[in-house]
C-alpha cells in the first residue's frame, strides 16, 4: 500500500521550490496545477466550460476572460470549480493507481481550500506572513498593497499551519529548507 502526501503552502511560501527538490531526489510528485492546465486543452472540458461561460475564442478558453468573470462573481467561481475539481481528482486518482512508488506527493496549492481528502497526510511548506510578503514582492515585482491583497485572497498561512499534519519551515535560506525536508523524509521513510 502506498502513502499519499498532499504538499501545500501559501502563496510564495516555497511549494514549487520544495516540489522541485522532491522531484530532483526522484520522488513521484503529482502536480495538480499541471493537471488543470492540461484539462483546459481537452475538447470535452472546453465544451463544458464554454457552455457555462462566454469565454470561447478560436476554439480555446480565454483564461484571462474566465479569470475576470470568476473574480467578480463568487457563484461563477463555484460553478467553474464544480466542473474542474471532479476532473482534477479523477486525473490524480488515475496517476496514483498507475504508480509503482510507495510514497506519492500531490502538489496542491489549494489543498485546504478545496478540502481534498484523498491523502494520508498533509504537508505544509511554511513561512511566516512577513517572509511570505517579502518573497512575493521580490518574485513578482509587486507593490506591497498588491502583494497583500493577493495573500488575503487565500486562506491564511497561519490557519493552514493549524490544519496541516506536518509543517516544514522555510524561513531561512534554501539549503535550510532542503535540510528540513531531508529530516522530514527520513521520518516518513522510516
Ligand atoms: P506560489 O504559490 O505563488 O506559486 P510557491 O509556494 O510555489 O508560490 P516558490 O515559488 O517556491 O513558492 O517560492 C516563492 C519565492 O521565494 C521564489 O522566488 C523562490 O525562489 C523564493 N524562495 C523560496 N524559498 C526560499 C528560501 N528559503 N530563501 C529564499 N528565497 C526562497
Amino acid at each position: 500500500p502506498s502513502i499519499t502526501i498532499g504538499l501545500t503552502g501559501g502563496i510564495a511560501s516555497g511549494k514549487t521550490t520544495a516540489s522541485n527538490y522532491l522531484k530532483k531526489l526522484g520522488f513521484m510528485v503529482i502536480d495538480s496545477d499541471h493537471i488543470v492546465k492540461e484539462l483546459y486543452e481537452k475538447k470535452e472540458v472546453i465544451d463544458l466550460i464554454s457552455k457555462q461561460f462566454d469565454v470561447l475564442e478560436f476554439g480555446f478558453i480565454n483564461k484571462k476572460k474566465l479569470a475576470q468573470i470568476i473574480f467578480k462573481q463568487p457563484k461563477a467561481k463555484k460553478k467553474l470549480e464544480s466542473i474542474l475539481h471532479p476532473l482534477v481528482f479523477e486525473a490524480i486518482d488515475v496517476l496514483k493507481h498507475q504508480a509503482f512508488e510507495h510514497l506519492i506527493f500531490i502538489d496542491m496549492p489549494l489543498l485546504f481550500e478545496v478540502g481534498y481528502q484523498d491523502i494520508d497526510y498533509s504537508l505544509l511548506i511554511y513561512t511566516k506572513p512577513s517572509t511570505q510578503l517579502k518573497r512575493l514582492i521580490d518574485r513578482d515585482f509587486l507593490t506591497e498593497s498588491d502583494a497583500l491583497s493577493r495573500i488575503k485572497s487565500q486562506m491564511s498561512i497561519l490557519k493552514k499551519k493549524k490544519l496541516a499534519n506536518h509543517v516544514i519551515e522555510n524561513e531561512k535560506d534554501i539549503l535550510d529548507l532542503y535540510q528540513n525536508m531531508n529530516t522530514y523524509l527520513r521520518e516518513v521513510l522510516s
